[in-house]
């Protein structure tokens, strides 16, 4: 049985990488019939945020990406946040102190920070001197009731070790350069390493999909998987996420959190889209897959192993298409959040402006055309635009539809082009129109928003306009 898992620690917000991690499990549980796991990595009480894992799980919602057990649901291997299991990794601790694969060290943090800036020239690896790894056993009893201390894997002092990854093969580690690993901390809490491998192999976790930053840690769990005596799941980690200066995506650059994405008005599908090419594409150029795509086309033999640019014009681009691919009436909703309460917007209006926006948090400027007008149009352009012959058009046009209900694109095109005959106007007046219908020079197709608009609307806004420009 496939058993994998998305393991986040709750910093307070999704990063789009462990969007992208979370895809990736997703997507390989549901292809072999296995099981998404959600687990909270939350033993780092100095980095604890109030509200994270509500707002983790919230936005792995919105993903869609469901899973199979987890906090905020049923399972048998509950609980599933590390806090909660405490005990369990106590208890596994004190395992490895009696088969002599771990250890208390009763170093003060002064001392370790000593040993840091005198001892160790800063070309090679931080090491301690290991003193405490040999106490005879009533010693080291008798201190672990007095004194403060942690709790530390042995590592071999010399050898190497090789892990495979299923990306990248087979990887050798030189152990001289590990450190006896600090598995429990002063606090009581054990640290990332113990508590990940003691829960990946409870949970029976069969492969590891996690990001490639976690490829230092492999031999430490190696080690830790060995001192159990229990068998290594499958590795794969998943490529760096740079920014487009091929740094390491970060926060400074942009945007890294899910909710921002959100919040500016991402649609999921062209999130999601995104985020699976992050490092993985099909054998083809394809570059739109819905979900369903993704997981018959998805594959770890195509994840690649060098880094993935994190390219924000690109997410705009996939954007804009699922934007033109969506029904009025779900844009309409999905719009909502992102307009005044009190602008009755339509689904013509949003099928008008559907195909130049990016985000939809651009909606809201591009209707206020319907919604917002002023006269306040510079001089120049007035005079750049208008002239007395145009003051006439505007004139007609309102005598032209004043007794009419509802006017579209076709008659205003009809009406103006037989005004503008009949007044012989050979001038192209359809920008002035524009501007005093809107107030602005620029906007979506002229006839189909004056059609939006009404005559009633057009009509109130001629004659304001009029009134401060026409004199
Ligand atoms: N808690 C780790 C993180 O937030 C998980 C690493 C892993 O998947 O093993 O990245």
């Amino acid at each position: 049985m496939i058993r994998v898992r998305f393991a986040p620690s709750p910093t307070g917000y999704l990063h789009i990488g462990g969007l992208r991690t979370a895809l990736y499990n997703f997507l390989y549980a549901k292809q072999n019939n296995g099981k998404l796991i959600l687990r909270i990595e939350d033993t780092d009480r100095t980095r604890l945020v109030s509200g994270a894992v509500k707002n983790l799980i919230s936005t792995l919602e919105w993903s869609g990406i469901e899973f199979d057990e987890g906090p905020h649901k049923e399972g048998k291997f509950a609980p599933y946040t590390q806090s909660k299991r405490l005990s369990i990794y106590k208890e596994h601790t004190n395992l490895l102190i009696s088969n002599g694969n771990a250890y208390p060290c009763f170093y003060s943090q002064e001392r370790l920070d000593t040993i840091k800036e005198k001892d160790i020239p800063s070309d090679i690896i931080t090491k301690y001197d290991r003193r405490y790894r040999d106490l005879k056993t009533d010693e080291m009893l008798e201190r672990m009731q007095e004194e403060n201390h942690v709790i530390r894997l042995k590592i071999p002092s010399d050898g190497s070790i090789k892990i495979n990854d299923q990306i990248r093969g087979d990887i050798d580690f030189d152990l001289s350069l590990i450190q006896d690993q600090i598995i429990i901390k002063s606090d009581g809490y054990p640290t990332y390493h113990l508590a990940s491998v003691v829960d990946d192999h409870l949970m029976e976790i069969s492969h590891v999909i996690r990001g490639v930053e976690w490829i230092p840690s492999l031999p430490k769990h190696s080690l830790l998987y060995q001192a159990f005596g229990w068998e290594l799941p499958k590795f794969i980690h998943l490529p760096l996420l740079l920014n487009e200066d091929k740094s390491k995506l970060s926060k400074r650059q942009g945007d890294v959190a899910v909710e921002d994405y959100i919040n500016s008005g991402y649609l999921k599908d062209a999130l999601m889209n995104f985020v699976a090419l992050l490092g993985w594409h099909g054998s083809d150029d394809k570059e739109f897959y819905s979900i369903d795509e993704l997981l018959d086309n998805f594959s770890i033999d195509r994840v690649r192993s060098s880094g993935a640019v994190f390219n924000v014009q690109k997410l705009k681009w996939f954007n804009q298409y699922y934007i033109k691919n969506t029904t009025n009436p779900i844009l309409l909703n999905l719009s909502k959040k992102y307009l005044p309460d009190d602008w009755d917007v339509t689904e013509s209006m949003i099928n008008l402006v559907k195909d130049s926006i990016e985000t939809l948090s651009d909606i809201k400027s591009k209707l206020s055309i319907f919604f917002l007008y002023s006269t306040d149009i510079n001089k120049n352009t007035i005079d750049q635009f208008f002239n007395d012959k145009i003051f006439t058009l505007l004139n007609e046009f309102i005598i032209e539809i004043d007794t009419k209900k509802s006017i579209t694109s076709d008659d205003f095109k009809f009406i103006i082009n037989t005004i503008k005959s009949n007044h012989s106007i050979s001038s192209n007046v359809w920008k002035a129109i524009r501007i005093t219908l809107t107030g602005n020079e620029i906007g979506p197709d002229l006839a189909k928003t004056v059609e939006i608009l009404g005559p009633a609307k057009c009509i109130n806004r001629i004659k304001l306009f009029l009134s401060d420009h026409a004199n």
